[in-house]
């Protein structure tokens, strides 16, 4: 096998994954971070059972057991408490494996321990902002900064560079530079934590509502769930089109109650506290719903894009960092086979850039929570405790379709194992 050594900017859920995935094949690899510190930020993610399976393979199972929520259920409800849709999830719905809800800060600390160990903590350098390459026959070399003093900080030489370095990607805009900033649907998110008493059984995940006005939530710690309560992630979803400073889209902004609470103020789920939620708030973050269009090609030579960097979609389907581990798992493999790493490169665009640009598509038409807008458009208001105003058929079409196009129905998880 022929020996290579890859650079990776940016150590975020997909650039750690892949250092680990890379590793397990034998590869070298270095991943540079822009920040100084890795801390553990943002609040909750779904590791849906397709990367799961994944991250299974790469041994991490355990380590995300000890701390994440193992889904049960996703259910869909309206502002008055209606079920619309409900589905089984993970190992309840017969997957071999858990669907998880996990804070990111969690996973991502479990992603670092990992690599620190396994690739040497060597190999993880931080305050390294990349910030352009050159590339020839021979090897890549990619260059860097302090993000705050701008003083170049070092260049690294390697046979392939891969950016996996977020939303707003330097790496993709060296690609695409008249691109501009990430696309802004409409709609404003609120993010928050609350450690409150558990609702349903304390493991399901909902969303209520509809496209112009959405609650979504589900547990995300285990530990607390161990003291009886439940450290609940929620996002709090409201249309505002002319919001034009929100199209910022730092993780890091913020959030405001008095910009939202007051909109779900005669919400009534019956079997949740909404003011509690959002008043006991451990944190609140506010972030655009945004994300990037479809590109024509991630590959160039020895360089390529990942994860959020080549494809940055709509939370809706609770898919983003789930696509960006297969991402990081195909490259892998696919690297491991070849005697070259442009053919390698290329085979990996092929087996995911298309893969991933039918699911950002179909999350900009609202992914499968679809069903929360059909009702409100159709519904006579005749409907009982369970709306019945959608045949039950057609509701199922839309959870299996969107299952099929993200690659984790049954069916194509069995084939792939
Ligand atoms: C601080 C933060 C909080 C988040 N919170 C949430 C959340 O609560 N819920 C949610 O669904 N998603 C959240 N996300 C996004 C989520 O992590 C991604 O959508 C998904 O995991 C894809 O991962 P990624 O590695 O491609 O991108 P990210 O996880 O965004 O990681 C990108 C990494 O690259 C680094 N970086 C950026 N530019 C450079 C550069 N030029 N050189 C080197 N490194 C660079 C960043 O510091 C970051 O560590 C958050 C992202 C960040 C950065």
């Amino acid at each position: 096998m022929t020996e290579f050594s890859g650079i990776i900017a940016g150590g975020g859920l997909v650039g750690l994954t892949l250092a680990l995935a890379l590793h397990q094949k034998g590869i070298k690899a270095r991943v540079f971070e822009a920040v100084k510190e890795i801390k553990p930020l943002g609040v909750g993610v779904n590791l849906l059972p397709h990367s799961v399976q994944n991250l299974v393979n790469l041994g991490l199972l355990d380590e995300i057991e000890k701390v994440a929520i193992k889904t049960s259920s996703l259910a869909y409800y309206t502002q008055d408490g209606k079920t619309i849709w409900r589905e089984a999830r993970g190992l309840n719905a017969g997957y071999d494996v858990p669907q998880f809800s996990i804070h990111r800060g969690d996973f991502h600390m479990i992603l670092l321990n990992a690599v620190r160990e396994r690739l040497g903590p060597e190999n993880v350098i931080t305050g390294h902002h990349f910030t352009h390459f050159e590339q020839d026959g021979e090897g890549v070399t990619a260059h860097f900064t302090d993000r705050h003093t701008r003083d170049e900080v070092g260049c690294a030489q390697g046979d392939f560079l891969v950016g996996a370095d977020g939303i707003n990607s330097r790496l993709r805009e060296i690609f695409y530079p008249n691109e501009g900033p990430p696309k802004y649907s409409g709609q404003m998110l609120w993010r928050g934590v609350t450690e409150m008493e558990p609702f349903l059984d304390g493991r399901s995940m909902f969303m209520a509502g509809h496209n112009d006005l959405k609650l979504v939530a589900y547990p995300i710690r285990a530990e607390s769930a161990t003291r009886g309560k439940s450290y609940i992630n929620w996002i709090a979803e409201r249309l505002i089109p002319s919001d034009l400073a929100a199209r910022a889209a730092d993780w890091n902004e913020r959030g405001r109650l008095e910009d939202f609470k007051p909109y779900f103020a005669d919400w009534n789920l019956g079997w949740l506290d909404i003011d509690k939620l959002f008043e006991n708030a451990l944190s609140i973050h506010k972030f655009p719903m945004v994300d990037r269009d479809p590109l024509p090609k991630w590959s160039f030579g020895r360089v390529t894009l990942m994860g959020d960097a080549a494809h940055a979609m709509y939370p809706n389907g609770s898919n983003g960092v789930s696509q960006g581990v297969l991402d990081a798992m195909t490259f892998a493999d696919l690297l491991a086979k070849a005697s070259d790493v442009e053919t390698a490169l290329t085979a990996y665009e092929e087996a995911r850039r298309e893969a991933t640009a039918k699911i950002s598509l179909a999350n900009r038409q609202t992914g499968p929570e679809l069903v929360m807008q059909m009702v409100k458009d159709q519904c006579p208001g005749s409907c009982g405790a369970t709306h019945s105003c959608i045949p039950k058929e057609i509701l199922e079409e839309v959870a299996t379709a969107y299952k099929k196009l993200a690659g984790f129905d049954k069916q194509t998880l069995k084939a792939t194992k």
